[in-house]
């Protein structure tokens, strides 16, 4: 679905990614791990064109994104993004927080909003909480209600970035079961996380970045348990 080919990003002189090359595929679950500063968000923000890249190409079914004609705002409808901190909007309840997407950018009708929206928030375990304000949720309903948000818009690829490193430990686990829950329904997710148990458990292929460069890409087995690559054996033994 998406293929990362010679992606390069720097802030002024600051390379931050160099070369970085990748494919996710349709169906498959992508964990992007790393160290702090090794350019995960920032990989995934070039993803969705949150940030421009300097150089490379995003091909998104056949077609380079980044060339000059093509529709950005049509893309980044095929693309669901939780963030770290979950960006509900306040003012709205749980319901509409995942409809106003929908109604705005894809043009659908409040019936048919609000029937898919009450699909996922049930996915997710929120569907009692349809009333409530963001401000009167735990960390990790939010979270829960995010990732509905993202999915009642129908994207062809879930991109999330540390999704439950904002949480107490007592709500990482709903979050990683919901995602869980995705990947074995067949979701395309490319995900940055520390939850190693959980990438080594969900993901179909693991890769990991150290300083802008993708050092070691395999199946969770390769990169995780049996490690090639120096840095990422280091990586390893710091996170355990
Ligand atoms: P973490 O695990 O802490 O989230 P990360 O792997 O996501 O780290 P990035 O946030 O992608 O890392 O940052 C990679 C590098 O790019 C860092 O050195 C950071 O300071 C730099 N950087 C990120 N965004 C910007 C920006 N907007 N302007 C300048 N430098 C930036
Ligand atoms: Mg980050």
């Amino acid at each position: 679905v998406i293929d990362i080919k010679h992606l390069n990003k720097s802030f002024g002189s600051h390379e931050v990614l160099r070369d970085v090359n990748f494919t996710v595929n349709k169906g498959e679950v992508v964990c992007l791990i790393g160290s702090s500063g090794s350019g995960k968000s920032t990989l995934l923000r070039c993803i969705n064109l949150l940030e421009t890249p300097s150089g490379g190409e995003i091909i998104y079914n056949g077609e380079n994104i980044l060339d000059d004609k093509h529709d950005i705002k049509q893309y980044r409808t095929h693309l669901g993004m939780v963030f770290q901190q979950f960006n509900l909007f306040n003012n709205h309840n749980v319901l509409k927080n995942c409809i106003v997407g929908q109604q705005k950018v894809l043009k659908r009708s409040k019936e048919e909003a609000k029937t898919n929206a009450l699909k996922y928030l049930q996915i997710v375990g929120m569907d009692q909480y349809i009333n409530a304000k963001p401000r009167q949720l735990s960390g990790g309903q939010k979270q829960r209600v995010a990732i509905a948000r993202a999915l009642a818009m129908d994207p062809e690829v879930m991109l999330f970035d540390e999704p439950t490193s904002a949480l107490d430990p007592e709500m990482v686990g709903e979050v990683l079961k919901v995602m869980r829950q995705l990947a074995d329904e067949g979701h395309t997710m490319l995900i940055v996380t520390h939850e190693m148990e959980f990438a080594r458990e969900v993901s179909d292929r693991v890769v990991f970045m150290d300083k802008g460069v993708i050092v070691e890409e395999g199946s969770p087995e390769q990169v995780l348990v049996n490690p090639k690559q120096e840095r990422t054996k280091e990586f390893l033994k710091r996170t355990l």
